[in-house]
């Protein structure tokens, strides 16, 4: 740190310190300044404490450029990825932007300035919020006549729906908390909770309509099974450690689901065929965000550039946020449809 009372006491002197050392740029436009204060003496302290005020600064810019680290945003400073403890070191290729190890109060506080993790809590978080909002008064719950089956399935939505928002939300934002890892893995157990209800609970209205006109023994065979294989699926997320296999724990009610998406394409199954394209578009989509997810890209080509904005799991967030828009629709037309079906036609005519 440079040594601000050496500063000399002529006026001249002090023109080229400044210029040379105080200011470092622009010294035109200081100098004009400058010979105003040299006209009152009794300004001189003035200069002298803005002199240490640029000096602090430059310490704080040359301290974080030598961490690599990013700026010091409202007294918080973030950091670099090698200064991370292990558990919060899972994205090799994103850099800088991490928020350092905090409190409640201060991970939410973290909500109002930017890091790394900012597009992961709006996307999922401004999702929540408009989906409490809007949801509820968009589903048919006692619409059609389908009484009870009806409000039973539009719950099943709307947790489907709401499911995934809330336990990203909480683990995104807590993830840095002072607890460390053993909070850490139980927020990554909430969010995986969000994934499996969302991809289990909520695709029961697409399961049920898809086998809604097949034979009684057909259909509750089918769902028995789906409902299995999705609990197989949420008894292997609450133990999976590794990234893969977390990832593979929703294999069961996915392929179950691809079955029925096919069986819906050949009109061998229910539905409403217009529901069609969404109903591939669902898992195609989240399948997509998982992919990109799980190879790291783009970061991984341009490591360090895309910390705080369009890295893979910023693009996962907004793919599955496209993927619920598609259950949705598919929901809501499947919901009208069993309301008017008449089971005794021909599946191919329904
Ligand atoms: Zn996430």
């Amino acid at each position: 740190m440079r040594d601000v009372q050496s500063v000399p006491d002529t006026c001249r002197n002090m023109f080229d310190m400044s210029i040379q050392e105080v200011n470092g740029k622009g010294p035109k436009k200081r100098k004009k300044s400058l010979e105003q204060i040299c006209d009152n003496e009794g300004h001189r302290s003035e200069l002298i404490e803005d002199a240490k005020k640029e000096d602090a600064k430059k310490e704080d810019e040359s301290s974080s450029a030598k961490n690599g680290a990013g700026p010091r945003v409202e007294g918080v400073e973030l950091l670099h990825w090698r200064d991370m403890p292990q558990h919060l070191q899972f994205n090799p290729y994103v850099l800088t932007g991490y928020r350092p190890l905090q409190s409640w109060s201060g991970c939410i506080g973290s909500l109002f300035y930017f890091h790394n993790e900012t597009i992961n809590i709006l996307t999922h978080g401004v999702s929540l919020v408009f989906m409490i909002a809007v949801l509820p008064g968009l589903l048919p719950w006692s619409g059609g006549g389908g009484g009870a089956g009806a409000w039973f399935l539009s719950l099943c939505h709307l947790l489907g729906a709401l499911a995934p928002w809330c336990g990203s939300f909480l683990y995104h934002l807590f993830m840095n908390h002072t607890q460390g890892a053993s909070l850490y893995h139980r927020l990554l157990q909430l969010d995986m909770l969000g994934i499996w209800v969302s991809q289990s609970i909520g695709a029961i209205p697409m399961v049920t309509a898809t086998v809604y006109c097949a034979p009684t023994l057909l259909r509750y065979t089918a769902l028995a099974i789906y409902c299995l294989g999705s609990l197989l699926g949420l008894y292997k997320a609450m133990r999976a450690w590794s990234p893969w296999e977390r990832r593979l724990c929703f294999a069961a009610p996915f392929c179950m689901r691809l079955l029925l998406a096919g069986a819906r394409a050949a009109r061998l199954g229910g539905g409403d065929p217009h529901a069609i394209l969404h109903v591939f578009l669902q898992d195609a989509v989240s399948l997509g965000g998982g992919v990109i997810g799980a190879l790291h890209i783009p970061e991984k080509w341009f490591p360090g550039s895309v910390d705080c904005c369009l890295n893979s799991h910023n693009i996962m967030h907004v793919l599955v946020v496209l993927a619920v828009y598609s259950m949705h629709q598919v929901t809501t037309k499947d919901l009208a449809w069993m309301s008017s079906v008449d089971c005794r036609a021909p599946l191919r005519q329904l």
